[in-house]
């Protein structure tokens, strides 16, 4: 996919704010620092589209990118960063309930996981709560050039069993560093647009 166009159109904190022109949309999700802005900026080939290393912790907001004015990326904020307050965390959950739970337009969501480390009880969570509302997921298993070859196997299979992820649902092997999985990425998210 060539994306020739991308445009933040808004940084949401509730559902009165989403963008209402019914265009298809890709959730991203991930741990904080998890490598979700370099995923989405690797996709659409910017530089810095999306905020990388972001202070964690920061403003939350639901981040709606608009790609070749034809659907959407919307970078949902990072979790599982140990020193947000229990109040930040209540209002992370709210948001997260009011997106997945009722927007229509969601096609498909790619969960963002760092393959060196074992997926997280947030990760977990967090797979557990898209297949809870039935959503199409996309593991990513981002950072693939930080491990030796000889372990790639071992460290995907860790992730898929970790997260029990589904037969039907793909663990795509990617990196920011060397573009591994930026085509197919595109291939399997095509098909939901
Ligand atoms: P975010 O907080 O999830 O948006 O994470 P960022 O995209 O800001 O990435 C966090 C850190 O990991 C940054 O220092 C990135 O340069 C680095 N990073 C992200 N993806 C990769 C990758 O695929 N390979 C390597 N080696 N580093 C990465």
């Amino acid at each position: 996919m060539k994306v020739n166009n991308a445009e933040i159109v808004i940084s949401a904190v509730s559902s009165k704010q989403y963008p209402n022109d019914r265009l298809p949309e890709i959730a991203l999700a991930g741990r904080s620092n998890v490598g979700k802005s370099s995923f989405i900026n690797k996709l659409i080939n910017r530089k810095n589209l999306a905020r990388t290393s972001s202070t964690p912790g920061k403003t939350q907001t639901l981040n709606f990118y608009k790609l070749n004015n034809a659907f959407y990326f919307v970078d949902v904020p990072g979790y599982g960063y140990a020193k947000v307050s229990k109040k930040e965390r209540e209002k992370w959950g709210g948001m997260m309930e009011e997106y997945f739970q009722s927007r229509d337009t969601l096609k498909i969501t790619v969960l963002i996981t760092d393959v060196r480390h074992e997926p997280t009880q947030d990760d977990i969570q967090m797979y557990e709560f898209l297949k809870h509302f039935e959503l199409p997921v996309l593991v990513v298993a981002t950072k693939m050039d930080k491990i030796p070859k000889s372990k790639r196997t071992q460290y995907l299979k860790r992730t898929k069993e970790t997260l029990e992820v589904d037969p039907e649902d793909y663990v795509l092997p990617f990196s920011s560093e060397t573009a591994e999985g930026k085509d197919e990425a595109w291939r399997l998210l095509r098909t939901y647009l």
